[in-house]
């Protein structure tokens, strides 16, 4: 069921909520390149509080952090260039709660085929995608998905040059298309080869949105 949005005013960064119910998490979106202005408005549609990060100090204080789709060969070489890929990397192998969509999936991969050269996932999940795997006849879709742990009917699943995975390792495979994984979880990690920010339908960003809060409790405890 989707979150209903925060009664409360967002908090100033980093503050911390004093008596009574704890401040909506704070989610980042890399904002590198893609579709992250989309995601900041779902999240912040699902309940969460949002920032853009676009340098390390943006990172500090996040409950969690969206990766977004686009190119990730580009996102790649942007994170490069601005000196945040070790940063991300570092925190999302940390443990910070963290959701790849389509690139976003890319970029937490163990494993990358038809990547540029040198292509690197941070292997977050322990996936294997291939980029741009369902090929040219299919580039873009619309697919009704069955997501495992989703109520209310199918999702309303995007597809844009979607990465293939190959393999899904140890993950825990959430939905699946034409006998292939779409969405993928380990842990507090997350991965769509899909774009539900694309799509009117806030039910995926609130099931992150409930990983994100119960990794805030148990750290807060
Ligand atoms: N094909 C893109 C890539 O390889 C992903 C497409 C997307 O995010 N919509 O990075």
């Amino acid at each position: 069921m989707p979150l209903p949005p925060s009664p409360q005013p967002s908090p100033a960064r980093g503050e911390v909520a004093v008596g009574g119910g704890s401040p909506a998490p704070l989610v980042g979106v890399l904002a590198m390149q893609g579709s992250y202005r989309e995601h900041l408005r779902a999240l912040e549609a699902a309940g969460a509080r949002a920032r853009l990060v676009r340098t390390r100090e943006d990172l500090k204080d996040l409950d969690g952090l969206v990766i977004p789709g686009g190119e990730s060969t580009t996102m790649q070489i942007l994170l490069e260039r601005m000196g945040l890929l070790e940063s991300v990397r570092q925190a999302v192998l940390a443990g910070l709660p963290s959701l790849g969509t389509c690139a976003g999936m890319i970029l937490l991969a163990r494993r990358i085929t038809d990547g540029r050269a040198g292509q690197q996932g941070f292997g977050a999940l322990d996936i294997a995608v291939r980029r741009n795997g369902y090929g040219r006849q299919v580039d873009s879709f619309e697919a009704d998905l069955e997501v495992a742990g989703i109520e209310g009917g199918p999702f309303p699943g995007v597809f844009i040059r979607a990465p293939l995975v190959e393999d899904a390792g140890s993950t825990e495979v959430l939905a699946w298309h034409d006998g292939r994984p779409v969405a993928v979880r380990k842990g507090n990690v997350m991965a769509l080869a899909f774009h539900p920010e694309l799509s009117s339908d806030l039910r995926l960003h609130g099931e992150f949105l409930r990983l994100v809060r119960g990794r805030k409790e148990k750290t807060a405890a």
